[in-house]
């Protein structure tokens, strides 16, 4: 009997009374205690009738049992589908029918109004809410805490994950057991993870960074996490002590480095910093570096695809790069009209192949076939070119180019001539419609606290760096730039908000 997933994160840790989770209450949960918890659920699920294959989706607060949830659908061989907690009830209902969930947890909140959804579904409906009370857990306490694991295979789906819905709506992305496997072993030994460590856990768990980078990485190393509820910046500051290593979103950075308690004291016993899910600026990895002695390490990945480059863990970690693809991960860069492979240096769609490339989109077949290729290259929706040393740099998203009277623009070339301009604090170039020119260049500047950037001193500066074609028409000012939950500017959002502006 085997299953890969479950064998190679949890069984690893069958009868060991190491520590896994550190909770803010000050209570410890042992590999153990966590892998009976994930088998008491299991048995609850085989109770409710659900068969290998069948979908589990997942809406509730981030708590160790949200997370024994998903060890026990590892080890029923369940696909677990986790869901943003910020999704509203309407965007849930089209992700649960969408899945063909058999199960829907939730929390005691959303009860009633997701019942209707199940109930339409034929669905089973349970409760779990922030504090691991609800009809989930009132059931699993009394069930044994053992179970016997379902045999799986490589290439059976371990989970649906839903894009973060970026560039528009989210899609589910079809991951087997090999995909998160794999990842998560080569990621353990580009990162040096070891028994020793204790993970910062403040990413939310319904996201590939949080749950299959953060989690995964964890689980394989035999590592423990301070797991907390969410970023709240007193909490890391005060528990980064205890901590080895932290990973987060680009902002986890820039506002403990807006904090005077984060100084090089305080990260002096660290050992590793990890970015990703959104461009680090330069400028945070330097003062970073400034203010603690560490150098970031940035990475890149997506939900399709879980991690396909990173930084050395030795040697020089680039900033402004995602470094190289990881062992075992292909990646090249092709033009996006012809497909062919562009040399070095040249800017165009990065395209990924390897065991940590997902089986497509559920129920999109066209939108699959559209993006993954015959021969396994993943076309990621990303621009990015490859330096002369192999580093990848990341140009943006293809969705976000801007194509002005026929030439291609590449929106981060003018953002960071902007960001460097007095006053700002950080910037978005789009294109908005523009009748003489299809689209024209906008920039967005959000100011540093207090400061009244000059914008013509601004567009005088930018016309010196770059070609006229991509100065911006104009630039205008907002106080803060539209994000969504994982930290992401939604150029969409301020696309749609400017697209008047010279139609
Ligand atoms: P959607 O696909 O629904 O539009 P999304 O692409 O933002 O949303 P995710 O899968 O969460 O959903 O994010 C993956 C994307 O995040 C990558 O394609 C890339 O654009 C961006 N990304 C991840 N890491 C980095 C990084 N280190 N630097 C720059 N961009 C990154
Ligand atoms: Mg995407």
């Amino acid at each position: 009997m085997a299953n890969p997933l479950y064998d190679g994160l949890f069984g690893i840790h069958a009868g060991k009374t190491t520590p896994f989770l550190q909770l803010l209450d000050g209570s410890t949960l042992t590999h153990q205690d966590f892998l009976a918890m994930g088998a008491q659920i299991a048995n609850v699920m085989a109770q409710l009738g659900l068969k290998p294959g069948d979908r589990v989706a997942v809406q509730t607060e981030k708590s160790p049992e949200a997370l024994a949830l998903y060890a026990a659908c590892a080890q029923s061989g369940l696909v677990f589908l986790p869901l943003n907690t910020a999704y509203t009830v309407d965007e849930l209902s089209y992700f649960i029918e969408n899945s063909g969930a058999s199960l829907i947890v939730c929390d005691g909140k959303s009860e009633t109004a997701l019942g209707k959804i199940a109930h339409g579904l034929g669905a089973r409906i349970e409760t779990l809410n922030a504090d691991g009370s609800g009809t989930l857990m009132a059931q699993a306490r009394v069930m044994p805490a053992s179970f016997a694991t379902v045999e799986r295979d490589r290439d059976d789906l371990a989970a649906f994950l839903y894009t973060s819905g970026t560039t528009g709506r989210s899609k589910g992305a079809m991951l087997t057991q090999g995909n998160l496997l794999s990842n998560a072993q080569t990621l353990v030994r580009e990162w040096r993870f070891s028994s020793e460590d204790v993970l910062l856990h403040a990413l939310p768990i319904f996201h590939t960074h949080g749950l299959f980078v953060a989690t995964n990485v964890t689980l394989a190393a035999g590592s423990s996490m301070i797991f907390m509820p969410k970023f709240d910046l007193d909490q890391v500051i005060s528990h980064l002590p205890s901590a080895s290593c932290l990973m987060g979103v680009p902002t986890f950075y820039t506002r403990l480095l807006g904090d005077d308690r984060f100084t090089k004291d305080l990260t002096a016993h660290m050992r590793l910093f990890v970015s990703g899910s959104a461009p680090l600026l330069a400028e945070t990895h330097v003062q970073f570096e400034e203010r603690t002695g560490h150098r970031i390490l940035e990475r890149y990945g997506m939900t399709e695809t879980n991690m396909n480059t990173s930084n050395p863990f030795d040697g020089e970690r680039r900033a402004g790069t995602v470094g190289f693809p990881l062992p075992g991960v292909e990646l090249k860069i092709t033009n996006p009209e012809t497909g062919e492979t562009l040399p070095n240096g040249e800017v165009g769609q990065i395209e990924v192949r390897g065991p940590n490339v997902f089986k497509g989109y559920w129920q999109m077949p066209e939108k699959t076939a559209a993006e993954l290729r015959q021969d396994g290259f993943f076309i990621t929706g990303d621009l990015g070119k490859i330096d002369e040393d192999g580093y990848v740099h990341i140009v943006g998203r293809n969705k976000d180019l801007i194509i002005s009277g026929g030439y291609n623009i590449y929106p981060k070339e003018i953002e960071l001539v902007l960001d460097e301009q007095p006053g700002v604090l950080e910037s978005a170039v789009i294109g908005v419609p523009h009748p003489d020119f299809g689209e024209t260049v906008l920039g967005v500047i959000v100011p540093l606290n207090g400061a009244k950037p000059d914008t013509d001193a601004m567009m005088d500066s930018v016309q010196q760096s770059l070609a006229r074609f991509k100065h911006p028409r104009k630039l205008v000012i907002l106080d803060e730039l539209p994000r969504n939950t994982m930290g992401k500017v939604q150029k969409n959002v301020l696309r749609d908000q400017y697209k008047g502006m010279f139609a």
